[in-house]
C-alpha cells in the first residue's frame, strides 16, 4: 500500500521553500570577503558552527561563520522523505561523500561516508533521529578529562536549552497512529523534566508510524524482554519504540533553520528581536572554503628570535626544518585569522572556532602546522605544534543488518502498488503547504500528521545490553520498513524491510590522515572496523537477537525470503564472515580531535624547528594505552583539546563539533554535539567575559 513515493508533487511543493529575509540578508550582506578584513571570531564549519556563532552574536559580537557548501534550499533537504536521497551516492551537492581505504578487517571493502556540505553541515541531511547518549556516557567523560563540566547533570540543561520540544498528543487523530505504543505525551511531566520547550531545536515523535515498525517494536520487546520505551531521552534509555525527529511543520528542522536568522519563524517578539540582533552581528558566508588557520608565533618565540622577526625576512614558519630557534617555555602559536582558499586572509580579534566536522577540522589543524609531526612531515607541512592525537581515535557506530523481502508490498518503495495512497499523501503534503505558505493557521491538528512524506523511513528502534554480561547499553537498534541497499536507487525499487544493528561503544578505532596541503584532497581514512575481538563478540550477539526479531510470528504477515544474511548462513564463523562483508558505518563518525587533560596530550610548541631548544613545553607523558579500564572504554590515542574545546598548544584556537568526544555514546550523536556547541559558547562567553 505505501508504494511509489510522490516525486512529483513533492518537487512541486519545492517551490513554497524559499530562505526567508534576515537569513538572506546575512548571507548577501556582503558580496566579497577581502583580505585584512577583521571580525571577533571566524567560525568555520555551519553544523555546531552555527550554534557556536548564533550565541556570540547575540552578545553583540562581530562572527563571522564560513561554509564550504551552498546553501540549504532544496526540497531533497527539507521534505523528510526525499532526504533519504541527499546521501545516496550519486547525489553530490549536499555531500562530501567521504570513503575509506580499502578495509583490510572488511574484506578490504572501502567504507561509504556521506557529510554535510550544505548550510546547517550534515545536520541539514542526517536521518533527524534526535537521541541522547547514556547519563553514563557523560559521566565517563568526566572521569576522562578531569572536568564534572561533562558530567550528564551538568550537560542536561545544554540538552534542554538546544529543545523545543513538542507532544503530539493533541494531533493524535491523524492517520498512520497506533496507540499500542505510549507517546511522550502520555508521560509529559517525565518528559519535560528532561527536554525543552524553547530552544532553537524543534523536536518530536515521528508523524508518520508504518505500521511495520510498530510490529518490529513489540516482536523486540517479546524477544528480548524489555519494555516499549517511549522517550529514550527520558529517565531510561533500554527498550523499543519510537525515536523522536528533527521536525516542525512540514519539514525537517537543521542546525540552520533556527540558529541563523530567520525572521519570520521565531517563535515570539523576543525571539525576532534576538534575530535582528544576530542579523546584525552574524556574517554567513556559504561556498567559502577555509585553508589553513593563520598563526601569529611572535608571543610563542624566546628573545633572539622575536628580534630576528621584527627585523623582518624570512618568517619563523618558512625557517622550519632549518634553523635552530629558542621558544620561551610555554609560549604558544596563537590564532589569529584564517586563509580562504580562494586567497584572502581574514582576521581574527579574538578566536577562531573550528566546526568543520570529524575529518575536515582535524585536516585544517595539519594544513596549518598542527598535529602529529611524522604525518605532516610526510606531505611536506611545517609542524608548528606537534599535537599526535590530531587525526587519531577515529570511533563509528558499525552497523550490521538483517534484511527480508516483503511479498506483502506494505514497506516503502518504489513501484506501482499503492500509487493511491501515494498520490494522496503527496496532495495532502502538497495542500497544506500552501496553507501554509498563504499564513492560514493549523487550526488544533498538525496537517502533516500520519503523512508518509513526513517519514525518515526510520521511525523506532531502541537500545540494549548485548548480552547479560554486558554492564552497559552496548548496542542499538534501527528498525526499517523498507530498505536502503547499497546507498543506490535500487534500494528503493523493490518492498523489503530491516533490522539494522549497532555497537554503541566500540572498540576498535581509526585514523584521519591528511595527504596533501590542498584542502580539497580530501584526507585518508582508515576505520578499521572489528579489529578488536570484544566489537566482533557484541556485535555477533546482537546480530543474533536482530534475526529472532525479525522471524518473530508477529512479523509472519510481512516476511518473505531472507535476503542478508541468507538462511544458510549459520554458525559463528559464518555470521562473522557475514559482518566483515556487508557491515557498514551508521554515518556517526566522531573523536578525532578528542577531549582530555592536557597531561594526555604530547604536546610539543613549534617542533620542527628544533626539540632541544624547547624548554619545558608540553609533556612527553603517555596516555593510556589499554582501550578498555577496568571494563571501561578508555581512549587510548593522546587528547586534542581542553574540555573548553581549546586545543593544546595553540592559543585562541578551539574545535567545536563531534571530532571531540573522547569516546562513542549510546546514542545517535547530533544531539550530544549540539549540547555541546552550547556548552563551548557560553566557555568562550566566559574565557572572553562577554
Ligand atoms: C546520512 C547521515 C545520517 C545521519 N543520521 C543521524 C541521525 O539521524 N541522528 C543523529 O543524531 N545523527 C545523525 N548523523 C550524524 C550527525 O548528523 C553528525 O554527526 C553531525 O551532524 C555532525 O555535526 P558536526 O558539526 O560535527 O559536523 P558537520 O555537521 O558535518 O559540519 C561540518 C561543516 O563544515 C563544513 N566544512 C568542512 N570543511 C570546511 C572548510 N575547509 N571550510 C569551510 N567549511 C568547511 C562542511 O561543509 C560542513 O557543513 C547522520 C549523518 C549522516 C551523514
Amino acid at each position: 500500500m505505501f508504494g511509489t513515493l510522490g516525486i512529483t508533487s513533492c518537487t512541486a511543493a519545492a517551490a513554497l521553500f524559499s530562505i526567508d529575509t534576515l537569513q538572506r540578508r546575512a548571507l548577501s550582506a556582503h558580496t566579497s570577503l577581502r583580505d585584512g578584513d577583521e571580525y571577533d571570531f571566524i567560525v568555520v564549519g555551519s553544523g555546531a558552527g552555527s550554534i557556536v556563532a548564533r550565541r556570540l552574536a547575540e552578545r553583540r559580537q562581530r562572527v563571522l561563520l564560513l561554509e564550504a557548501g551552498p546553501v540549504n534550499q532544496s526540497p531533497l533537504i527539507h521534505i523528510p522523505l526525499l532526504s533519504l536521497t541527499a546521501f545516496v551516492s550519486f547525489l553530490k551537492k549536499y555531500n562530501w561523500q567521504f570513503r575509506s581505504l580499502p578495509e583490510p578487517s572488511m574484506n578490504d571493502r572501502e567504507i561509504y561516508e556521506p557529510r554535510g556540505r550544505v548550510l546547517g553541515g550534515s545536520s541539514s541531511i542526517n536521518g533527524m533521529i534526535w537521541v541522547r547518549g547514556h547519563p553514563w556516557d557523560y559521566d565517563h567523560w568526566a572521569k576522562i578529562c578531569g572536568d564534572p563540566s561533562l558530567s550528564y547533570s551538568s550537560l542536561l540543561p545544554y540538552f534542554r536549552k538546544t529543545e523545543s520540544f513538542e507532544t503530539l498528543q493533541a494531533q493524535s487523530k491523524g492517520e498512520g497512529r497506533v496507540k499500542k505504543i505510549p507517546a511522550p505525551a502520555e508521560n509529559a511531566a517525565a518528559s519535560l523534566r528532561y527536554h525543552g520547550t524553547n530552544g532553537p531545536l524543534h523536536i518530536s515523535e515521528p508523524r508518520f508510524r508504518h505500521p511495520i515498525s510498530e510490529a518490529l517494536i513489540e516482536a523486540a520487546c517479546d524477544v528480548t524482554g524489555l519494555f516499549p520505551n517511549p522517550d529514550f531521552g527520558g529517565e531510561e534509555i533500554n527498550g523499543f519504540g519510537c525515536f523522536q525527529m528533527n521536525q516542525w511543520r512540514g519539514r525537517r528542522w537543521s542546525a540552520a533553520d533556527r540558529y541563523l536568522p530567520k525572521g519570520k519563524r521565531a517563535n515570539n517578539a523576543a525571539d525576532l528581536h534576538r534575530d535582528d540582533l544576530v542579523a546584525e552581528f552574524l556574517d554567513v558566508r556559504c561556498d567559502a572554503t577555509v585553508d589553513r588557520v593563520e598563526f601569529d608565533v611572535l608571543d610563542a618565540l624566546g628573545e633572539k628570535e622575536k628580534e630576528k622577526e621584527r627585523e623582518g625576512g624570512e618568517s619563523i614558519v618558512g625557517r622550519a626544518w632549518r634553523t635552530s630557534v629558542t621558544v620561551k617555555k610555554d609560549g604558544r602559536p596563537r590564532a589569529v585569522g584564517v586563509r580562504l582558499a580562494s586567497g584572502p586572509v581574514i582576521r581574527a580579534r579574538k578566536e577562531v572556532i573550528l566546526s568543520a566536522g570529524v575529518f575536515q577540522s582535524p585536516q585544517l589543524l595539519n594544513l596549518s602546522g598542527v598535529g602529529d609531526r611524522d604525518d605532516l612531515e610526510r606531505v611536506g607541512i611545517a609542524s608548528l605544534v606537534h599535537l599526535p592525537g590530531v587525526g587519531k581515535n577515529l570511533l563509528d557506530h558499525i552497523d550490521v543488518f538483517v534484511q527480508c523481502e516483503n511479498p506483502s508490498g506494505e514497506a516503502l518503495g518504489v513501484s506501482l502498488r499503492g500509487l493511491v495512497f501515494q498520490m494522496q499523501h503527496g496532495w495532502k503534503y502538497l495542500k497544506s503547504r500552501l496553507a501554509q505558505w498563504r499564513g492560514e493557521g493549523d487550526g488544533d491538528e498538525d496537517p502533516f500528521m500520519g503523512n508518509l512524506l513526513m517519514s525518515n523511513g526510520v521511525d523506532s528502534g531502541g537500545f540494549m545490553q548485548a548480552s547479560p554480561e554486558s554492564k552497559w547499553t552496548d548496542v542499538q537498534f534501527h528498525f526499517f520498513p523498507g530498505s536502503f541497499r547499497d546507498y543506490s536507487m535500487r534500494g528503493f525499487l523493490n518492498h523489503m524491510y530491516a533490522t539494522h544493528v549497532y555497537l554503541s561503544r566500540p572498540h576498535s578505532h581509526g585514523t584521519v590522515q591528511v595527504v596533501s596541503k590542498n584542502v580539497f584532497h580530501k584526507p585518508e581514512l582508515r576505520f578499521n572496523f572489528l579489529t578488536e575481538k570484544q566489537d566482533v563478540d557484541t556485535l555477533l550477539t546482537a546480530l543474533k537477537t536482530a534475526r529472532k526479531i525479525m522471524h518473530h510470528p508477529l512479523l509472519a504477515k510481512y516476511r518473505g525470503r531472507d535476503l542478508l544474511p541468507t538462511a544458510d548462513c549459520q554458525t559463528d564463523a559464518e555470521l562473522e564472515e557475514y559482518m566483515r562483508s556487508h557491515a557498514k558505518s551508521a554515518h556517526h563518525p566522531i573523536g578525532t580531535c578528542r577531549m582530555g587533560r592536557e597531561s594526555d596530550s604530547q604536546s610539543v610548541v613549534l617542533a620542527s624547528l628544533s626539540v632541544t631548544a624547547v624548554e619545558g613545553a608540553g609533556s612527553s607523558k603517555q596516555p593510556e594505552r589499554a582501550p578498555w579500564r577496568g571494563g571501561e572504554p578508555w581512549p587510548s590515542t593522546p587528547s586534542v583539546v581542553s574540555p573548553q574545546f581549546e586545543v593544546f598548544g595553540c592559543e585562541h584556537l578551539r574545535v567545536v563539533d563531534g571530532s571531540v568526544f573522547p569516546t562513542h555514546i549510546a546514542g545517535n550523536p547530533w544531539g550530544t554535539i549540539a549540547a555541546l556547541a552550547e556548552k563551548a559558547a557560553d566557555d568562550i562567553v566566559s574565557t572572553w567575559n562577554i
